[in-house]
């Protein structure tokens, strides 16, 4: 009896922690070495040379034969690479072998989904993969790397980004890239860190409505509208690219390589762009979280972008692209940062958010614009400050119009109970992105209110000064 008791309570406790959840979060950190003497570069230049030949090889086999698994193309091709570079020390096999088969992996993905260019993956840039037994660590500037020419020891350049890394408690692990850079004479060394964070009990929380080009944070009772500009972008380069193909399919053909250059060059810049929005503002939402050790909460995306937001984007491609920019994209940066400060995500039912009013249950009027009037105590809202409050109700579990948990959600609205406070608080504080992309945080008292009151208002919704007055005398 007292043994089963003993083992119940064991798999509570465990259970527990797995609810608050310890996660694994992985970064991986750039570091330069010093410009190498000739000789010892030359030494990983003929390294690469052979460590590429034989993944090219590896790719091949693996292509041909449908591999993808690490462990079947090692115990099928082992030997034979082995046996190819008797010089080199053997674990460039394995990690060959693991570098080989995640391109096959990839290529036969793309292959199935039609999407392959070529009947082979072409290994063009490669990275050399290391593990434990071909590099280590001495000290903070240098590594030793195991070559064919014996154990090199290469100094690298101290950079801000890896002391971070070092001082916060982040562990060095044993898997490393390293690359070379031909021009400079230098390897550039990928060093990957680890850290397990676990999850604190949330004391709050923090809404997040995600649109297509700003997002709505609802934080200490205030309704922050941050301007993304995502499906801005995602637009904008949309037509770039078709003016470009436009112009380049009359002078040279269609899939010209001239015009094939230029796409590849916008979309890693319409990448790298959309990356640093969505990873700044992850940022800033989920270290606001950490400070009140609140939760987030998201709404729970479906696969299709069925939303009205996008209908009016008639391309389905186009509106699948605004929709993983804007809404998924932005979700897994939030969920990605929020990993790494321990922040708890929780996901709630997304249907009708931004439809009834978050006070009286009633459903709200809207006009043209982004305000609504309820329909029942006839006071004015803005849509995303209703979806805030509505995330906010469901996180708390009253979305059945319960009284207790509408009014305990909606104290900092109105400062009481009474649904018509001051109309501050069912209007957003527009916030632009040249504005809050150099905030590192939102300010001590309260939001960003250390800032020039023309600053944040030169970034708001436009108001439409007519309805606004409205609602003072509602
Ligand atoms: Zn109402």
């Amino acid at each position: 009896m007292y043994r089963v008791n003993a083992v119940k309570l064991a798999v509570d406790e465990g259970a527990d922690e797995r609810l608050r959840g310890v996660n694994e979060v992985i970064r991986t950190v750039t570091v330069r070495s010093e410009q190498l003497p000739r000789r010892t570069f030359r030494i990983f230049v003929e390294l690469e040379g052979m460590y590429r030949n034989i993944v090219e090889q590896l790719v091949l086999h693996a292509v041909n034969n449908n591999i993808t698994k690490f462990t079947r193309l090692k115990a099928e091709r082992y030997r034979e690479v082995r046996s190819l570079y008797p010089q080199l020390p053997s674990h460039y096999a394995y990690t060959a072998c693991q570098d080989a088969a995640e391109r096959a992996h990839s290529f036969l993905r793309l292959k199935r989904m039609g999407r392959a260019r070529k009947p082979y993956p072409e290994v063009r840039s490669v990275s050399i993969w290391l593990d434990d037994r071909l590099w280590r660590a001495e000290g903070l500037t240098s590594i030793n790397i195991a070559t064919h020419k014996g154990r090199v020891r290469v100094s690298f350049e101290l950079n801000k980004h890896l002391l971070r890394y070092v001082n916060r408690g982040w562990r060095l692990t044993s898997e490393a890239r390293v690359k070379l850079d031909h021009k400079e004479r230098r390897l550039i060394l990928y060093l990957t860190f680890r850290k397990e964070v676990s999850e604190y009990r949330p004391k709050g929380y923090i809404t997040v409505d995600v649109n297509e080009d700003a997002e709505a944070v609802l934080i200490d009772g205030v309704v922050y509208l941050f301007e993304t500009g995502l499906s801005r972008i995602t637009l904008g380069y949309y037509y770039r690219r078709k003016r470009v193909q436009e112009r380049y399919d009359r002078v040279y053909g269609p899939g010209s390589r001239p015009a094939r250059k230029i796409f590849k060059r916008l979309s890693s810049n319409e990448k790298a762009l959309k990356r640093e929005v969505r990873w700044k503002l992850a940022t800033l939402i989920v270290r606001e979280a950490a400070r009140r050790q609140a939760a987030i909460v998201l709404e729970r995306l479906g696969k299709e972008p069925a939303r009205s937001m996008i209908e009016h984007i008639k391309n389905p491609q186009l509106r699948h692209r605004v929709f993983q920019a804007a809404f998924k994209g932005m979700q897994r940066a939030i969920e990605e940062k929020a990993r790494e400060y321990g922040v708890p995500v929780i996901y709630v039912n997304p249907s009708n958010t931004s439809k009834v009013c978050p006070i009286h249950g009633a459903k709200i009027l809207y006009g043209k614009d982004r305000r609504g009037v309820c329909s029942k105590g006839g006071e004015t809202w803005h849509r995303d400050v209703v979806a805030c409050y509505n995330l906010l109700l469901r996180a708390l579990g009253g979305d059945g119009g319960h009284a207790p948990s509408r009014l305990r959600a909606l104290v900092p609205v109105d400062g009481g109970p009474v649904p018509l406070g001051p109309t501050a608080a069912h209007e957003p504080t527009g916030v632009p992105r040249a504005l809050w992309a150099r905030w590192r945080s939102l300010g001590t008292n309260g939001v960003g209110r250390d800032l020039p009151e023309e600053e944040v208002k030169r970034g708001e919704v436009s108001r439409d000064k007519r309805v606004e007055t409205q609602f003072l005398y509602i």
